[in-house]
């Protein structure tokens, strides 16, 4: 299952990041699919992104929510927080998991053999923190001597969009390389802190400060597709502490908002059958399918 998942992440990176004709056109790609929201962090602006970012298009909301309302206009949009809220609501964290182009470089950083650190808990709650100001608060308020508002997040701290739009378009436009200032070094010194820290810590943007895994994750437990603990298999042999790569504690916590559904514990750690995948409350495997059709049918 696990190779399965590369798979999917590897697929999911190439068809968001799916416009290859920007050497010869040396811009980002602007045709009929860039409508459509991606669901993992993955920047506008880079040049492959076939699809739009739904952490920028948020931001983007909340800039024009202030300006409509400024102009008395009522009209609001909300398609892509519609967008990130269905998704939310079927898959929460499980895009993180299988979906987002900048989890999968993560995953394959810390594949790297090195010395290997743990991510404090507490610092999950920055991203929360990062998601209501920076992607939501400033963007609605605050404008700058022209009367526009900012993109705060993607302006000053997106390490994923220094990687996919930052770097790729100062190589494709050299008359960039012009106004590059200390704004761009500084977020490329955020890119460099999160990539190095990737490979001596499991997913420590995902963790940290990642706003669009702090949105998914507030459906952890709403959301349809999740995993369910049977308390009366699970004989609390913390096996599946030691395999999580979000630092979950899946028989303490098994609702918990970090939880990406890469299925490690239920796969790989637990032998008792006390961790099962289900969709809107029913198990996926077919053992247990089994098990509730004969017993609804007694
Ligand atoms: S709790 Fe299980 S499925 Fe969730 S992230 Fe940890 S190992 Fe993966
Ligand atoms: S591995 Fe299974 S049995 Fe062991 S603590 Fe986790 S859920 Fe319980």
């Amino acid at each position: 299952m696990e190779l399965g998942r590369k798979w999917v992440q590897l697929v999911i990176a190439f068809l968001t990041n799916g416009y290859w004709g920007f050497p010869a056109t040396r811009t980002i790609y602007q045709g009929p699919l860039k409508v459509v929201c991606a669901p993992g962090l993955n920047c506008y602006s880079c040049p492959a992104a076939t699809t739009y970012c739904p952490m920028g298009a948020l931001q983007q909301l909340m800039l024009s929510i202030r300006f409509n309302l400024e102009n008395g206009q009522y009209f609001l949009g909300w398609y892509v927080l519609g967008c990130i809220g269905v998704v939310g609501a079927f898959l929460g964290r499980l895009v993180c998991g299988w979906a987002c182009p900048f989890g999968f470089i993560q995953e394959l950083l810390y594949k790297i053999p090195t010395r290997k650190f743990l991510v404090p808990r507490p610092l999950r709650f920055v991203k929360y923190g990062m998601l209501f100001f920076l992607v939501i608060l400033l963007p609605l308020v605050v404008v700058n001597e022209f009367g526009m508002g900012i993109t705060w997040y993607c302006k000053y701290i997106c390490p994923a969009g220094t990687l996919e739009a930052g770097l790729p378009l100062l190589w494709l436009q050299p008359e960039l390389r012009q106004t590059v200032g200390l704004l761009f070094y500084n977020k490329l010194a955020l890119l460099v802190f999160f990539l190095s820290w990737a490979v001596v810590a499991s997913r420590p943007f995902c963790r940290v400060a990642c706003p669009l895994g702090a949105f998914y994750g507030l459906f952890s437990r709403a959301r349809l597709v999740k995993l369910q603990l049977d308390p009366a298999k699970c004989t609390n042999c913390k096996a599946c502490h030691y395999v999580c790569p979000m630092g979950v504690k899946f028989n303490e916590s098994p609702e918990d908002a970090e939880c990406i559904t890469c299925l490690a514990c239920m796969e790989r750690a637990c032998k008792f059958d006390a961790i099962s995948l289900t969709v809107g409350g029913i198990p996926l495997r077919a053992g247990e399918v089994r098990k509730i059709v004969v017993e609804k049918t007694e």
